[in-house]
């Protein structure tokens, strides 16, 4: 078991899927062992392999929107972990959206990242990343009550891309859930 700033280190450095990628890639993880929140997503976009800032892209101005923070708040390491089942970029699929994120990155990375940041609560975002942790349930039960996870609370939230129109036309009652997201997410982050 490696220390937390040996654990960064390592992951900044990994070139395990060097074979796998066509593309140039980055591992981004961000945040501070003690962080309150985890937030796990599923890969960095195309844009976060550019900026190397994690949910720096469309997906994360909606996520803003729906945790109603700011930026600094959410960019802020000591009430954000922000990591994802795959740490890099995983390139485009035939079908024009991204690819799945890589296994192997979660057997390698966020398990040991998950021992070693100690986080009141998980934010799990979209339907890998929930298939991973709760491989019996469906995403929309899923994300309608809290969860656990490690033995803390954990929320699951849909991917908030805006190719996830379907889901969100499917599930208009998110809206309510939002409201009690907010008001969790809010107290983690003692914005109230
Ligand atoms: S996706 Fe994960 S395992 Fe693969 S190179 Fe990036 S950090 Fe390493």
């Amino acid at each position: 078991m490696k220390d937390f700033d040996q654990l960064m280190q390592a992951i900044r450095k990994c070139r395990y899927c060097k074979d796998d990628f066509n593309h140039e890639f980055h591992p981004v993880v961000w945040g501070h062992q003690n962080a309150k929140i985890m937030q796990i997503g599923q890969a960095p976009s195309y844009k976060v392999n550019q900026s190397l800032v994690p949910f720096s892209d469309l997906s994360g101005k909606r996520l803003l929107q729906w945790y109603q923070i700011s930026q600094e708040t959410f960019y802020n390491q000591d009430i954000f972990y922000l990591t994802s089942l795959a740490h890099c970029y995983p390139g485009k699929a035939a079908s024009g959206g991204d690819r799945r994120p890589p296994k192997c990155c979660y057997q390698k990375w966020l398990h040991q990242e998950m021992q070693l940041v100690n986080n009141e609560i998980y934010i799990i975002i979209g339907s890998y990343s929930a298939k991973l942790f709760f491989p019996d349930k469906k995403l929309s039960d899923l994300v309608f009550e809290n969860q656990k996870t490690n033995d803390k609370l954990a929320i699951v939230l849909p991917h908030p891309s805006p190719l996830n129109m379907r889901w969100f036309k499917a599930n208009p009652e998110f809206e309510n859930r939002l409201v009690e997201i907010r008001k969790i997410i809010a107290f983690y982050c003692n914005c109230n």
